[in-house]
Formats: C-alpha cells, structure tokens, sequence
C-alpha cells in the first residue's frame, strides 16, 4: 500500500519543530506510520535541525518551502525505496495510545444513516479529534469548518468529488469547502478526522443534535 495523498510540507515541518497542537500531532503522526515517503520527508525535516526551523514563521511557510528547504539542503528527491507499511492493524501505532488495538472493540457513538464517531480524548483545546465510520456507499453527513480540517483513511476508502482517499492518504480541506466524503460500496471506511472548531451540519436536524452529540 502506497499512500498518494500526503501530510502538507507546512503541517510536518511544524511536527519536525514540535509546534503541533496534539490533535493535529496525531494526524501527522498517523499518516507517517503509514507512509514511507513521509517518513523520509520527516527524517530529513528533523535532520534539518532547529537552527532552520527557527527562522521559518510557522503562520508564513509557503506552500513550496518543502523543495526550497529541500534544495537549500541539497537533498534529493526521497529514493525509489521500497514503500510497504510499517503497520499493518487498522489503528497504527499512534491511534492505538488513545483507543486500544482492537477496532471492533470500539463503543460508536451513532450518527445517523449508519454513520458513527468515537471522540478521542486529547489535551489540546484547539482541535477536535474522532474516529469516524463511514457505511459502505454512503456519505457522512454534509458539513463545512469554520478552520482546517484533516482526515486520514483507516480502512476502507472514501471519495470526495472525483478524488478517492484509501487508507493512509490524507485530505486536507479548510474553511468554505462543502465537501461529502462517499465511502467506497465495498466496505465500511474508517477515518481519523481532526478539526480545528465544530463543525457546522448544513441540515437543521443534525445541528440541532450538534450539541448533544458533542461534534
Ligand atoms: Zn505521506
């Protein structure tokens, strides 16, 4: 399994510095136990060291500072190496320090339409973090965020538009995006999903729950 779909150079070289709110931590740190390619991109991040870090702004790195930085290094492109995933459980390393090994053992919380969330438990107050099940051929429920949001594929698989999401990849989507990830007629699609603020159901029903469900 190859993840196509990657952590964004801002997001992992502000985890290399250690500036990660823990949710978003997590997100990060899911994806690179699934991901060979960032784990080189991590490794190179971290050899970097902090006296480059330390001049980068978090809020102003630019969408192409990974190859600036990358040939400010002089480092190649990451090597035609062998990319398998280093964990094979449906809840990678990172996921199983908060919600056990055991995916079946999970408690759902319902959503409706068969879809359900489990809500991790973190320290950080800035982010929103849950395990998500998606029903086979079906959409979560429509929302759009008020700040960024990441999700990352478990198991199964999701398509949002024309773009398919399978376990490992990664979709980034920020403020005004009505998205409806549709899982794949296959299977259940199981998602680590962190927000940045509530999220706001379009449909009055579910934000009129929105509270009760804590979501
Ligand atoms: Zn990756």
């Amino acid at each position: 399994m190859t993840a196509r779909h990657h952590i964004g150079d801002d997001l992992l070289l502000a985890y290399a510095a250690g500036n990660l709110a823990e949710g978003w931590s997590l997100a990060v740190a899911t994806h690179v136990s699934l991901c060979a390619e960032c784990r080189e991109r991590l490794a190179v991040a971290e050899a970097a060291g902090g006296q480059l870090l330390e001049t980068l702004d978090r809020e102003t790195v630019a969408p192409d500072s990974w190859a600036a930085i990358r040939s400010r290094l002089g480092t190649p492109d990451a090597p035609a190496v062998t990319r398998r995933s280093s964990d094979t459980a449906i809840l990678p390393k990172p996921l199983r320090d908060y919600v056990g090994g055991d995916v079946d053992a999970i408690r759902w919380q319902r959503l409706g339409k068969g879809a359900a969330q489990l809500r991790l438990k973190t320290g950080d107050r800035e982010t929103q973090v849950r395990l998500l099940k998606i029903p086979a051929g079906k959409p979560v429920p429509e929302h759009s965020h008020s700040g960024r949001e990441i999700t990352v594929v478990l198991s199964g698989a999701f398509h949002d538009g024309t773009t398919l999401f399978a376990r490992g990849d990664v979709e980034e989507a920020d403020d005004d995006i009505q998205h409806i990830p549709t899982a794949t007629p296959e299977a259940d699609c199981i998602c680590l999903a962190v927000t940045e603020a509530p999220l706001k159901f379009r449909s009055w029903i579910v934000r009129a729950i929105q509270p009760i469900l804590g979501i």
